[in-house]
């Protein structure tokens, strides 16, 4: 619907305008005052414009929960879970999609979500997933440094060979 005052569109069922407060419609709750006097309507009427302005916040309030029901989508941490696992050999590629498996299921949880289904699964890969990583990044790290004392022992080795070829 439009305003009849400034002409703006304003939602459907709305009692003032949004951009220039006119009233733009009778009051919906009607029975009451209709009921009473009419000389009472207007010592009621500013008890009554607090009811009024409650839809028109109404809209306003709905529209905060969406991003709320993004973090109730389950499948984020499903796949983030699945990709903990799939990648834990790599150590560090695991740990991050574990660490965001682990704030999906976070946010998951503060927007009043059930850990069922999807989630739990995801939940149970990611935190499997987690400790994969990190036992494979030590894994990793023991691997490195393996080859780097076979190298010095290589390499001392070498020269202990070439001594006692020396020697011969
Ligand atoms: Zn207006």
């Amino acid at each position: 619907m439009f305003c009849k005052n400034c002409g703006a569109q304003i939602p459907d069922g709305s009692v003032f305008c949004t951009e220039c407060g006119t009233r733009v419609q009778e009051e919906p709750v009607q029975e009451e005052p209709v009921a009473q006097e009419p000389i009472q309507e207007e010592p009621v009427q500013p008890e009554y414009v607090q009811p009024e302005y409650t839809p028109v916040e109404q809209p306003v309030y709905t529209a905060e929960p969406q991003p709320a029901s993004g973090d109730l989508n389950d499948t984020p941490i499903l796949i983030t879970g699945i990709l903990a696992i799939a990648l834990c050999w790599t150590g560090i590629g695991g740990l991050i999609c574990a660490i965001i498996c682990m704030s999906k299921v976070k946010k998951f949880l503060a927007a009043g979500g059930v850990l069922a289904g999807k989630a739990k699964v995801g939940k149970i890969l990611g935190t499997v997933g987690l400790i994969l990583s990190i036992l494979y990044m030590v894994f990793w790290v023991i691997y490195a440094l393996y080859f780097i004392i076979l190298a010095i022992v290589a390499a001392a080795g070498g020269l202990s060979n070439y001594s006692s070829s020396y020697w011969y």
